[in-house]
């Protein structure tokens, strides 16, 4: 169910955090309403359906500047927290989440052995843990000697 406000009610971010719980590493606020296939919380605003991250940085700032995208600055889409939402041109918002995702896919490409080295260990490792140990590995090879496939320079 889209979440709606009763008319006699204001539009206010109160009335829009009950839908939310903190997320306490990152400091936002996850949206626990509906969300839309593409992952943004959906909300009833003005009598319309509304992206809740739109809305929560609308009552927060007053407005969104026109043809403005608002850019999740901690990449998650689900999430509401207005401070963490920058009005940016649409340009500028794909450009950096092509960035956010190379910056995965080089951690990703860093971590991983020739396929028939992954064990399970490293398999279920997160992707930081991983990244930082192999960043400690000094010979930059695996447990068994196969090299590791490296994508940023090894450091001296
Ligand atoms: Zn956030």
């Amino acid at each position: 169910m889209i979440k709606r406000k009763p008319a006699s009610e204001p539009y206010t971010l109160e009335w829009l955090m009950r839908w939310t719980i903190p997320e306490p590493n990152s400091g936002c606020w996850l949206w626990t309403g509906t969300l839309n296939p593409g992952g943004y919380g959906c909300v009833g605003f003005q009598g319309k359906t509304k992206g809740a991250h739109r809305v929560a940085y609308m009552l927060a700032n007053g407005s969104i500047s026109a043809g403005m995208d608002l850019d999740h600055l901690c990449r998650v889409r689900c999430y509401v927290n207005p401070g963490h939402l920058e009005a940016v041109t649409r340009s500028v918002n794909l450009r950096r989440g092509e960035a956010g995702q190379n910056l995965v896919s080089k951690a990703l490409a860093k971590t991983h052995c020739q396929p028939a080295t992954l064990t399970k260990a490293t398999t279920y490792m997160s992707i930081s843990a991983a990244v930082e140990r192999a960043s400690r590995a000094k010979d930059r090879t695996c447990a068994n000697g196969a090299p590791v496939i490296a994508t940023s320079p090894a450091k001296a």
